[in-house]
């Protein structure tokens, strides 16, 4: 007897929605029946472990056939299979409360024309509408006859007896006709579905299988055959025992699975049983991704839940920061048919994310330790990512972050040092925690401050990388100990006598110092005897925080206000120079003092490996001076 029935009225909604969407991810439908398929075959197991007979014990299995001539896919499962009740319960209502809400959702994106949401999540069985122009559910349970259900996914379905020898559960697809967007067709090849069970359910833990056409060699002809194939692998290595997995595998399943041909440098295996539930496995590459820097790229870890995949990309599971993480996270206690919304919301995915950040963290610690060389491999692919970590949360993450910090010094010149390091190798009477900042180490040495440093072997750090100034300053200090720039004007640590004798000097050219302060007074805030400097004539040095460095770097990011982003810069002229006493021998001579002025700051600024602001003007009073000499 064919009985009719009227779908319930939420599911009308999402399957007019599934019919209407011609959205390019439709594919997910496979994903979502062979889950259904794998929970139909746990729950049949279930009951034969615990009900003494009555459910007799088989192997679970999934098999997938398609007909090419009458456009069919099929999809049977040996699981527990519905009865005519279940079939109305299950298959004619929309039984989950998440559902409904992404039912709102759905209409929601629509009005907005984003039906890519959908592939985001799964939606079950009405997903199958999105290819489908009618579905039968052939099924049959232990304690039930057969039932044929069918629906074309419009108002209604219909339900009628049947015959089934085996308890489980057969749906057959009958494609929709090709429209001018998309060909149904494509799934009607053997090729296409090996493709997407790889792609989705892999590690399903029940065997799918296909008869496939294969050929082999008879003599020398090619005869074709047909083999029962099993498409997937079943375990995923992150279900396995960390001890029963090799770093070979480990490696294997990395380049795979996330398409490197190198092998990952630091390999993490989580599992975490308690208030939260996962499993995980975690990739450091060995190399940063082209695109690493530029906005399109897409951060995050692929999504299980049971061994079923959900999401490729998760950003929410993984910090800015963190973003070169490759890897997955399973957990059974996402539900394939959580919204992005709701996943985004959801506080076990917060959890299990600031779970993730702390293991990656401590494991990059324990390579520090313990893997020098390893660690320092890391840090010139990523190091940069981790200062901006630091600089980006206001310095909220340098509690986490200022242990995994290395950088050049100037008496560890050609290795890196930790943090820890230099307070430990502080002398001591010093206060702070030396730096200098410059294009790259090279010209970095050659800065004229740092020859003081240098002679007292006080030890400074060394930053090339345009981030590493703007990190520590959001964490101001490390350990109770603050970070100075050298080039700052207050860097000086001096004696009373030394004071003193600084004071006597800017007392004694006054005349001087103030001419060449006037001459420069749209450049330098002030003009002043240095105690920084050794061999060098002058230095610049900057106060209020802003370097010279920092100044480059903002002005070349600020394309249009480049004139208001400027460092209070602080002319220092070497008392013990010859060119100091020359210009005391012209003191009197204010004008030439003044003429001479714009030369010494150009010098300055190239000893800073800076550029001359202006060129012309440089070359005409340099060759003034040529001049002079030369006759
Ligand atoms: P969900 O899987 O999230 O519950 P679906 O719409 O995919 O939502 O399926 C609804 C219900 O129909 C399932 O919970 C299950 O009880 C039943 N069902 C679906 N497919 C099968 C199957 N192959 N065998 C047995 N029951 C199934």
């Amino acid at each position: 007897m064919k009985e009719v029935k009227e779908f319930q009225t939420e599911s009308k909604e999402l399957l007019s929605l599934m019919i209407n969407s011609i959205y390019s991810n439709n594919e997910i439908f496979l994903r979502e029946l062979i889950s259904n398929a794998s929970d139909a075959i746990d729950k049949y197991r279930y009951l034969s472990l615990t009900s003494n007979g009555k459910y007799p014990v088989r192997e679970g299995e999934i098999r997938l056939s398609f007909d090419k001539k009458k456009r069919t896919i099929t999809i049977s499962d040996n699981g527990i299979g519905m009865s005519k009740d279940d079939l109305v319960n299950n298959l004619g209502t929309i039984a989950k409360s998440g559902s409904k809400d992404f039912v709102s959702k759905l209409k929601e994106a629509k009005e907005k024309q984003d039906l890519n949401i959908i592939g985001q999540f799964g939606v079950g069985f009405y997903s199958a509408f999105m290819v489908a122009e009618s579905i039968e559910v052939l099924t049959k349970t232990v304690d039930s006859e057969a039932y044929l259900f069918s629906s074309n996914g419009e108002e209604s379905y219909t339900i009628e007896d049947a015959s089934k020898e085996e308890v489980g559960t057969t749906i057959t697809i009958h494609l929709k006709k090709k429209t001018k967007e998309v060909d149904y067709d494509e799934y009607l090849s053997e090729y296409q579905l090996r493709n997407l069970v790889k792609k989705y359910s892999d590690y399903v833990r029940y065997p799918i299988k296909m008869k496939v056409t294969k050929t082999k060699k008879e003599g020398d002809k090619d005869v074709e055959y047909i083999d029962d194939e099993t498409l997937n692998s079943m375990i995923p290595l992150w279900k396995k025992n960390k001890k029963d997995v090799t770093d070979e595998e480990l490696n294997n399943f990395y380049k795979n699975k996330f398409y490197d041909y190198e092998d990952p440098l630091i390999s993490l295996f989580v599992k975490v049983d308690g208030n939260i539930t996962y499993d995980s496995l975690l990739y450091i590459p060995s190399h940063a991704p082209m695109n690493l820097y530029s906005d399109n790229f897409e951060k995050g870890l692929q999504l299980y839940s049971k061994g079923v995949f959900i999401k490729d990309k998760c950003p929410e599971l993984i910090p800015d920061y963190l973003k070169f993480v490759k890897g997955l996270v399973d957990s059974p206690d996402f539900n394939l048919n959580i919204s992005r919304e709701i996943l985004q919301q959801s506080p076990m995915m917060k959890k299990i994310s600031e779970n993730i950040e702390k293991k990656i963290i401590s494991k990059l610690e324990e390579v520090k330790k313990n893997d020098f060389e390893k660690y320092k491999k890391f840090w010139e692919s990523f190091g940069e990512i981790i200062k901006y970590g630091i600089y980006s949360s206001y310095g909220m993450k340098k509690d986490s972050l200022q242990n995994l910090l290395i950088f050049h010094s100037l008496k560890h010149d050609d290795e890196y040092i930790s943090l820890e390091t230099y307070k430990s190798e502080m002398k001591k009477e010093q206060k702070y925690i030396y730096y200098v900042s410059g294009e790259n180490l090279d010209s970095i040495k050659l800065l004229p401050q740092i020859e003081k440093y240098r002679k007292d072997d006080t030890d400074v750090l060394l930053f090339d990388k345009k981030i590493d100034e703007f990190a520590i300053m959001m964490m101001r200090e490390f350990d109770k100990v603050e970070f100075k720039l050298i080039s700052d004007e207050s860097a000086s640590e001096l004696s009373k006598e030394e004071q003193q004798k600084i004071d006597d000097l800017t007392a004694d050219n006054k005349r001087l110092i103030d001419n060449i302060k006037e001459a420069l007074s749209d450049k330098v805030s002030d003009v002043v005897i240095s105690s920084k400097l050794v061999d060098a004539p002058l230095c610049l040095s900057t106060k209020d925080g802003l370097s010279l460095e920092m100044e480059k770097t903002l002005q070349e990011e600020a394309v249009e206000n480049k004139e208001e982003i400027k460092a209070t810069k602080v002319l220092e002229i070497n008392p013990e120079h010859d060119l100091f006493k020359a210009l005391c021998s012209i003191q009197q001579d204010d004008e030439l003092v003044k003429e001479y002025a714009s030369l010494l700051y150009d010098e300055a600024m190239l000893l800073e490996g800076r550029d001359i602001e202006n060129k012309g003007e440089f070359v005409k009073k340099l060759n003034a001076l040529l001049l002079k000499t030369i006759k």
